[in-house]
């Protein structure tokens, strides 16, 4: 800011000084002229015809006759000074004069030599340091050259003074220009200082503040322009900033993995999702060949200038990841790859369970079918031949076999109304042990056929729960059953209740084949059998427990599993007493 005001200060310093030497040049040639004009008027006027013929007469009484003559002429304005008379020769020689010789000169002026060839001499030069003018005077044989030298001093002290004068002049202008120049600098550059204030601000990233406008000229348009550019910048980059948010939130916690890789294989960017899936930490150290190397180059996904992405698979542990690798912005500085992730293990599992479970239902139905036609066919092919008692035993089985299909069938259509949320519930309160008691009472024969002990165990005072008691009855039923097809004949079976604060428990506990570890996480799964021989000639199809599962948590209740193979099993349903 310093150098724009010393600028300024500058431009009207020169331009003071210039003013005053055109000033003072055009004063002194203009005093200069005026002298000169004024000098050789008073001489036409002075040497008049009559005074001419009169200094003839006395220049043949010798030449200090005609000096005097000359002397006594008042227009001429002899100040013996700075205007002096002589008289000279016709050689231009020093006869006699208002000064001595030595004063005079020895110099023959231009004028002098026109006057020694009986000319006027009377030429102006202003370059000259002197006027002068020099006439022939002849009467007989004398010839003399009357002589009128100004030597300016006149001139010269004006113009001194007027040198004087503008040099005083100037000085003072200076210091005005000084004064004004500052004043000037303080209305220019205040305003041009705050505008610069602003604008770094607003470079450093402040678009809050707004400049002052104080008056109405470019400066201040300037100002405003600035204004209204800092807010739409201000606005502009709250936009951005939203949309940013936006989008990192959006990045943060999508499901779907997102990695931006650089043209050399850097990881650029990439969210949380990216890392679980790929189970790696995603940092610096991490580049684009360690991870999707084996499937395919960075420079081939580069060079794919088509819209479709390359679509790959692959596998991250027990992972089934689907990829699309995409490259993004042309520029050959920027751009980079884009990897999108979607996790399809859970996808695929839910296929795969799907068809499983397709193949199992046909399976299922198939062979109570396969019975039925084979012992229709044996009927019908035998006709009056086959004795009434086998008749009797193939209808018996032809009539169980489609029992048991219609079970199946059953179980499959209460399976597919818990799935599609159409089951309907009857709640209502009942007893808890009323409900166990049923179960008992029911399958006591069933035990005692199979030499089992089926004990009953219940606390005193079992509460009254809100629930569907026909569904009840039987998650309790299926899984009594269960410990008495799966516990090896004369078993221990144990059936028992009781409370916990707000909650009731029912047990059932046998010391069967048990269940092996392993198989128990999928004991709940459709149509999942341990050992599908030893259930299938129990009359079992895998489908009990997963009607359990749904029933229990439709109530909000818990199944627990306790089973050591060959030692036996513990199942425990526990509920909510209020719904
Ligand atoms: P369904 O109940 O449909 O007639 P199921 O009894 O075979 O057929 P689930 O009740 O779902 O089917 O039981 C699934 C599997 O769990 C059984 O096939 C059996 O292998 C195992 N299982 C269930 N309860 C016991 C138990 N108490 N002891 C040992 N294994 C059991
Ligand atoms: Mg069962």
């Amino acid at each position: 800011m310093r150098s724009l005001r010393m600028k300024l200060v500058m431009i009207m310093v020169l331009l003071i000084i210039a003013l005053m030497i055109v000033v003072a040049s055009f004063l002194i040639n203009g005093v200069g002229s005026f002298y000169l004009g004024e000098f050789y008027e008073q001489m036409g006027t002075s040497f008049s015809e009559d005074f001419l013929l009169r200094l003839t007469d006395a220049a043949a009484d010798g030449p200090e006759n005609l000096y005097e003559l000359v002397m006594a002429q008042s227009d001429l304005a002899i100040d013996l000074g700075s205007r002096n008379a002589y008289i000279l020769d016709e050689n231009g020689a020093y006869l006699c004069g208002s000064t001595d010789e030595a004063e005079f000169g020895p110099e023959i002026t231009d004028n002098i030599l026109t006057a020694m060839t009986g000319q006027v001499g009377q030429d102006r030069s202003i370059i000259n340091s002197y006027m002068d003018v020099a006439i022939p005077i002849s009467s007989g044989d004398n010839e003399y050259i009357v002589y009128i030298r100004d030597n300016k001093q006149t001139v010269d002290n004006l113009n001194s003074q007027i040198i004087m004068i503008i040099f005083q002049s100037l000085a003072l202008g200076l210091v005005i220009c000084v004064v004004l120049s500052f004043l000037l600098a303080e209305i220019m550059i205040n305003p041009i200082e705050r505008l610069t204030e602003g604008t770094m601000r607003v470079a450093e990233g402040d678009f809050g503040e707004r400049i002052e406008v104080h008056s109405r000229d470019e400066i201040s348009v300037l100002t405003e322009n600035f204004n209204e550019m800092a807010g739409v910048l201000q606005s502009t980059m709250d936009e951005i900033n939203s949309e940013r948010d936006k989008l990192s939130t959006l990045f943060l916690h999508m499901t779907d993995g997102v990695v931006a890789f650089s043209r050399n294989g850097d990881v650029i960017q990439s969210n949380p999702a990216s890392a679980r899936m790929l189970g790696r930490e995603m940092d610096e150290n991490v580049a684009y060949d360690d991870i999707f190397g084996s499937i395919t180059s960075l420079e081939e996904i580069l060079d794919q200038s088509g819209s479709e992405p390359i679509s790959a698979q692959m596998k991250v542990g027990k992972s089934d990841l689907e990829l699309s690798l995409a490259p993004f912005s042309a520029d050959e500085s920027q751009g980079g790859v884009l990897a999108v992730i979607h996790d399809v293990t859970a996808q695929r599992k839910s296929e795969e369970m799907r068809r499983e479970f397709v193949a199992n239902v046909s399976h299922e139905l198939r062979t109570p079918l396969t019975n039925i036609k084979s012992y229709t066919e044996t009927i019908i092919d035998a006709g009056d031949d086959l004795p009434p008692d086998m008749k009797a035993s193939f209808f018996g089985v032809i009539l169980s076999e489609a029992d048991r299909m219609t079970r199946i069938v059953q179980d499959l259509l209460t399976l597919s109304r818990f799935d599609y949320g159409k089951m309907e519930m009857n709640f209502s309160d009942f007893g808890i042990a009323e409900a166990v008691q049923n179960v008992y009472n029911a399958v006591i024969i069933d035990a005692q056929n199979h030499g089992h002990e089926l004990l009953l165990e219940m606390e005193k005072d079992l509460p009254v729960i809100h629930a569907d008691k026909e569904r009840m009855e039987q998650v309790i039923m299926n899984i009594v059953s269960n410990a008495i097809k799966y516990t090896p004949d004369g078993g221990r079976i144990e059936l028992s209740a009781w409370t916990m604060g707000e909650k009731v428990s029912i047990s059932v506990s046998d010391n069967g084949v048990g269940i092996p570890e392993e198989d128990q996480p999928r004991l709940f799964d459709r149509f999942y059998r341990v050992d599908k021989a030893r259930s299938r000639e129990a009359g079992g199809s895998g489908l009990g427990l997963s009607i359990v599962k749904e029933i229990v948590q439709a109530h909000n209740g818990v199944i627990d599993i306790r089973s050591k193979q060959g030692e036996g099993t513990t199942m425990t349903v526990t509920l909510p007493i209020k719904r």
